[in-house]
């Protein structure tokens, strides 16, 4: 018998209403907020339950590290968002990058990527895979041939990101996930950029999905958090052992603010995806902009696979500013609004200098494989009313120019 029951939702339900009730856990209380179980461990009523709970004859929570109510609840109303049997929320994004590989990988095992990354899972696959003896090839992910010559006998995932982290080039997921199973490999999808609300991977063929709730999930800058979502075989049969013992799990507080961020998620990504939109269209016509990348404008190079796989060109916008570092720093300083940070899908606009911060590590000739120069910028639209937003970035367009 269960020991509780969470809000399935209705099939029929639309994306707004799963995510305002689905997976609310309802404590005897009857509390309307989905309550914080700040617990580590649980009561059991009699020793008989505590046995058969551990044999798994019952359901019900056992300690934290394996799963928790709010954790729970976050879970459920993720899977309800994209379509998912089943989940695991963690501390991280790279928590659940990290945890999802080294779940099914061993030694002799072989990962194709796409060359650009996030740069902490640019370091695992490029330092720590290999260390434990996986190999693995970074292949221009734009390039469906390249996928293809990179799949060896052994190699047991493609992992990918779309839009790509700056310079939102697409990766064909569709594509990828087709060449993945012919190879009996499984896809990883992480789609941070693209948000759960735009882009859905599983039903473009995706074994997994990967997300750092970090970003818009919980919206407003305030905790680290994560979560992998695939089929029940997945994640119950193969991540959960791995899960269980090495703990890289999600605080029940953490889960809280992301699960109270899902119902507002809609709203946002539509709002910020709206203004970058608009964004990315004033920057076009700036004679100090060299270049936009912007996935919904019509001069990007990869335009209709976005159309295809994406329902709005996304919240982040890039360009390339005229003038190199010197012009990028001056046009930075010049903000008032948007805030100079690394992070993105925040609540405030955000400028990122991704050559100097997040993609300093990779030295200048990493960053020209991958077509970051010095006078990029990754701009992370927030909620703010965009008429403010296009009059900062004018006035410090003219300060850098
Ligand atoms: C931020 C981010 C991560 C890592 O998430 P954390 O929560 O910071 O660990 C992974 N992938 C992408 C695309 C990200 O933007």
């Amino acid at each position: 018998m269960a020991q509780y029951s969470s809000n399935t939702g209705n099939e029929n339900w639309q994306t707004a209403t799963s995510l305002v009730h689905c997976g609310t856990i309802r404590s005897q209380f009857g509390e309307m907020s989905e309550a914080i179980f700040l617990t580590s461990g649980y009561a059991y009523d009699s020793a008989e339950q505590a046995e058969a709970r551990f044999k798994g004859d019952t359901e019900g929570f056992v300690y934290s590290r394996y799963s928790n109510p709010t954790v729970a609840m976050f879970e459920q109303r993720m899977c309800a968002l994209e379509g998912a049997e089943a989940a695991r929320g963690t501390a991280t994004g790279m928590a659940a990058v990290t945890a999802t590989l080294l779940s099914f990988l061993k030694a002799g095992d072989h990962v194709v990527a796409g060359r650009v990354l996030f740069g902490s899972i640019l370091y695992v696959m490029e330092n720590i895979l290999p260390r434990l003896g996986i190999e693995t090839t970074l292949v221009d992910g734009k390039d469906l041939d390249a996928w293809r010559a990179a799949i060896r006998p052994n190699t047991k995932a493609c992992f990918l990101e779309t839009p790509t982290n700056p310079s939102l080039e697409l990766v064909d997921v569709k594509g990828v996930c087709e060449i993945a199973r012919e190879a009996s490999a499984l896809s990883i999808i992480d789609n941070v950029f693209a948000t759960p609300i735009l882009q859905k991977p599983l039903q473009l063929g995706a074994d997994i999905v990967i997300y750092s709730a970090t970003k818009h999930i919980d919206g407003q800058g305030r905790c680290l958090g994560g979560i992998v979502l695939s089929s029940q075989e997945f994640i119950e049969e193969t991540l959960h052992d791995f899960f269980k013992h090495t703990g890289p799990s999600m605080s029940p507080f953490n889960a809280w603010v992301m699960l109270k961020g899902l119902e507002t998620l809609p709203l946002r990504v539509a709002h910020s995806s709206a203004s970058a939109a608009r964004v990315a269209d004033f920057l076009a016509e700036r004679p100090e902009v060299a270049r936009v990348m912007y996935p919904g404008r019509a001069d990007h190079p990869q335009h209709e696979l976005a159309k295809r796989q994406m329902a709005s060109g996304g919240p982040l916008v890039a360009f390339e500013i005229k003038g190199g570092k010197a012009a990028a720093f001056r046009f930075m300083n010049g903000l008032e609004i948007f805030k100079i940070t690394n992070n993105l899908g925040d609540s405030k606009s955000l400028v990122t200098h991704p050559a100097t911060t997040t993609h300093q590590r990779l030295g200048p000739e990493g960053r020209a494989q991958i077509g970051i120069t010095d006078g990029m910028l990754r701009l992370s639209i927030g909620l703010e009313d965009p008429i403010d937003l296009l009059a900062d970035i004018d006035q410090a367009l003219a300060l850098a120019g």
